[in-house]
């Protein structure tokens, strides 16, 4: 896929590069120990410490702040390889590119290169905005920030933070203009702040159970008159829920990508299965029902490739991408949730067992159509942009 303005779709020998790497990674590294993370919900810091080394946790920070520096669209070839594997680890792994944006977004020079150089040398980050309150209306939250001198008291409750439990520091979007909540001017009331996990007065609670992506922690982040030097605020204030859109506008799309991974690993594993199942004397994909099947589900990741190839590219090439990526998370998303519940159909009652491998798709697969803007928030954003 060229991303120089000239239209291709066969990648680069250097897009290849990258895509073998993390593939070779989400089947030498991931996939073998998937199982296991799914059972005992373990944090799997043992892969996570490997993805470290190969930079896999820095992909979207510049090599100049110690990042491994990749385009939009490498970070998505990226991010659909690791979830083939198993999109909990992968989720554990990505949620630092994640955590990282605001600062990309909106830091100084001075707080990127700290805490992409703290990252490159093996420190976690993870991205605080949902509250128990207040999910999909950004501007819905609570949690304030209020300066007095050269220092912020910040008081809130984050919650359903991924990576909570391991990260060393935190992005936090937070009201800084509290008597803005509620009212017209409340976009402008907001920003973003860098918060250490050990500063008195940070708390994270226990990892909730959760229906799938087992191996990705996601806990309450509590922060009880915490007191944030001014220097820790990213970029200006009152610029919070711009910076908050710009980081969907880049997480989109490898949210995106890591849906299309699921999907195809659902693939994968139906084509593998209908060739070895006979039914009434034949291979189960020669009865035209499961064929079929089979071959709408291949159509379903394909397109939804494009989708998330298109977003990623809008990124690289500087254009506006909010449409394309709202486009390529609700369309992958949704693709891969049905292509899972398929995948479960192909395999009949084995696949409803845990021990064969489309049941944990099928229960990972369902977060991707709620995180990162759930599929109704991203139709809300495509009527607006079609209506405009
Ligand atoms: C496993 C997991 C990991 C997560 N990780 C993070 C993280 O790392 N950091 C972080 O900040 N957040 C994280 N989240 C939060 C996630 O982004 C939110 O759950 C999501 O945005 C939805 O918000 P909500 O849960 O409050 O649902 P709500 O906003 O209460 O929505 C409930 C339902 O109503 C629908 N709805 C709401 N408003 C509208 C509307 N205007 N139009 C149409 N339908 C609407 C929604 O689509 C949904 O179906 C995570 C969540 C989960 C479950």
């Amino acid at each position: 896929m060229s991303t120089n303005g000239s239209i291709s779709f066969s990648l680069s020998a250097e897009h290849e590069d990258i895509q073998r790497l993390a593939r070779d990674f989400a089947r030498n590294e991931i996939a073998p120990v998937a199982e296991h993370y799914d059972k005992t919900h373990e944090y799997p810091w043992p892969v996570v410490k490997k993805a470290q080394e190969l930079g896999l946790t820095t992909m979207n920070t510049p090599e100049a702040y110690g990042g491994l520096g990749l385009t939009m669209f490498e970070e998505c070839l990226v991010s659909e390889e690791l979830a083939w594997g198993c999109s909990g680890i992968s989720t554990a792994i990505g949620v630092n590119s994640l955590g990282m944006l605001p600062i990309l977004i909106g830091g100084s020079e001075a707080q990127k290169t700290e805490y992409g150089n703290r990252m490159g040398d093996g420190e976690l980050c993870a991205y605080c905005v949902t509250e128990p309150e207040a999910g999909s209306d950004v501007s819905g939250i609570a949690t304030t920030a209020v300066k007095q001198g050269d220092v912020y008291t910040l008081n809130g409750s984050k919650t359903f933070i991924t990576g909570a439990i391991n990260a060393n520091f935190y992005t936090v979007l937070a009201y800084t203009s509290p008597d803005l909540r509620g009212t017209k001017n409340r976009y402008k009331g907001m920003s973003f702040f860098v918060v250490e996990r050990d500063w008195e007065g940070v708390s994270v609670g226990k990892p909730f159970e959760k229906l799938g992506q087992h191996a990705s922690d996601t806990a309450e982040v509590i922060f009880d008159n915490v007191q944030v030097p001014a220097t820790h605020l990213l970029g200006e204030e009152g610029k919070g829920f711009l910076y908050a859109m710009k980081v969907f506008d880049h997480s989109r799309p490898s949210v995106a990508a890591g849906a299309v991974g699921v999907a195809q690993r659902a693939l994968d594993e139906a084509i593998k299965y209908a060739k070895e199942r006979y039914s009434m004397g034949q291979p189960i994909w020669q009865h035209q029902a499961i064929g079929h099947m089979i071959a709408d589900m291949a159509i379903q990741v394909e397109a939804a490739r494009l989708l998330v190839w298109k977003a990623a590219w809008s990124v690289d090439s500087g254009a506006r991408n909010t449409t394309a990526a709202a486009f390529a998370k609700a369309y992958a998303a949704d693709m891969a949730m049905k292509v899972c519940v398929d995948a479960v159909q192909v395999f009949g009652g084995y696949g409803y067992m845990s021990e064969y491998p489309v049941e944990k798709l099928m229960r990972d697969i369902k977060i991707y159509q709620i995180y990162e803007g759930t599929s109704q928030i991203q139709r809300n954003i495509i009527m607006r942009e079609l209506f405009r």
